[in-house]
């Protein structure tokens, strides 16, 4: 079987160069004899793995020395509690702006945590097709929450909002190394990485050093205290060694393709050819408003969820959908199914994907549009 263009949210696709160089080295890791998935934690061969990755995170997001990196497990989602947990310890309050599922769930743990959670803008009103804009942020919070990029609506911040001197925390996950990213703008940027930077199981923190507490909120877990992280250097418990030694080296491609920035050229080369085919045509558009829109996850709808929708259209927009992600699978372009909230299709097209991939899906499209006009 050939290889697919992948265009799944996560887990998602990996440049193929990194894929072939862990398959070399399956048996037999830098002369050790041993693969990484054998290695003990603590050897002197994994320590340069985890040394690596941490060191081409810094380079790469130009992390300021007064930032820690951490290599943490549980996934963006329980970033959702930590994040609660540590930060919210002065006035308990915190403000959150949302933009999505993804900051709604952020949102609902820090309240379940006890929290006082003051939504203070959201763009609900339209079904999260757009980032509201706040101009500054005031008031006793401990922090204010953002996600960055909407992976399900397929919306990206095209500012940051100014906190003062309130730290801003933002969920990165779907956005991480996708552009340029002024990390001291941030008090915590975190990131799963099966979307952009590596299989899943590793998350990326990245804390400002005066955030990180000794006194969490009453009865937090030790596991839950970034204190308990940064001071082991990620190896408090056992890391998920292999999925760090992957991060190196998808770190590693993403320095030899120019880095943040040469990526972000990349992206917007990408996401233009297929916006512009989106807003060039009758067949299909783009849900997400121009000024919003994420360069890694492409939401769209065909002509048949216009307007009134009756039980008839109902049936014939989802006959269109399903046929489009059944034919494109043919096509060997797959996991193009829109999440449910939206409907329509999304194809992200993450730092990995190829241009070629989007050319090809480009050209599908037409074709399908020709088909079913
Ligand atoms: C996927 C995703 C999450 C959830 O990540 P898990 O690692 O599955 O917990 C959180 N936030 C964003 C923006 C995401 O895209």
């Amino acid at each position: 079987m050939p290889r697919v263009y992948n265009f799944s949210a996560g887990p998602s696709c990996l440049p193929e160069e990194v894929l072939k160089e862990c398959a070399q080295e399956m048996l037999d890791c830098n002369g050790t004899g041993q693969s990484v998935m054998e290695m003990s934690h603590r050897s002197a061969a994994f320590e340069p793995i985890i040394a690596h990755a941490e060191q081409q995170v810094r380079k790469l997001m130009n992390v300021p020395d007064n930032y820690k990196v951490l290599f943490l497990q549980g996934g963006g989602s329980t970033q959702f509690a930590m994040v609660a947990q540590n930060l919210a310890i002065h006035s308990g309050k915190a403000a959150y702006i949302q933009t999505g599922v993804w900051a709604k769930k952020a949102a609902a743990e820090a309240k379940k945590l006890g929290v006082q959670v003051d939504i203070i803008a959201s763009s609900e009103d339209k079904n999260y097709s757009y980032i509201p804009r706040v101009e500054k942020i005031a008031g006793g919070y401990d922090y204010a929450y953002i996600c960055f990029n909407n992976t399900i609506m397929g919306t990206h911040y095209e500012y940051i909002p100014d906190t003062g001197s309130i730290p801003l925390v933002a969920d990165i996950s779907s956005c991480v190394l996708s552009e340029e990213l002024d990390v001291s703008k941030f008090g915590l940027l975190f990131a799963g990485a099966q979307k952009n930077l590596a299989p899943a199981g590793v998350t990326l923190v990245i804390i400002r050093e005066d955030l990180i507490t000794e006194t969490p909120r009453a009865g937090t877990p030790t596991m839950m205290c970034y204190k308990t992280h940064a001071d082991n250097g990620s190896m408090y418990n056992t890391p998920p060694c292999y999925t760090i030694y992957v991060l190196g080296k998808v770190l590693d491609w993403i320095e030899r393709n120019g880095g943040a920035a040469g990526m972000h050229r990349r992206n917007v080369e990408k996401a233009k050819l297929l916006y512009g085919y989106l807003d060039s045509s009758e067949f299909y558009h783009a849900t997400a408003e121009a000024g919003s829109r994420s360069l890694m996850n492409v939401t769209f709808l065909t002509k048949y969820s216009d307007g009134a929708k009756d039980e008839a259209g109902l049936a014939k927009e989802k006959a269109v959908n399903a046929q489009f992600v059944k034919q494109a699978e043919a096509a060997g372009l797959v996991n193009l199914k829109g999440h449910r909230l939206v409907g329509g299709m999304r194809a992200s097209i993450y730092n990995a994907m190829p241009i070629e991939g989007v050319k090809a899906l480009v050209e599908f499209m037409k074709q399908f549009a020709a088909e079913n006009a």
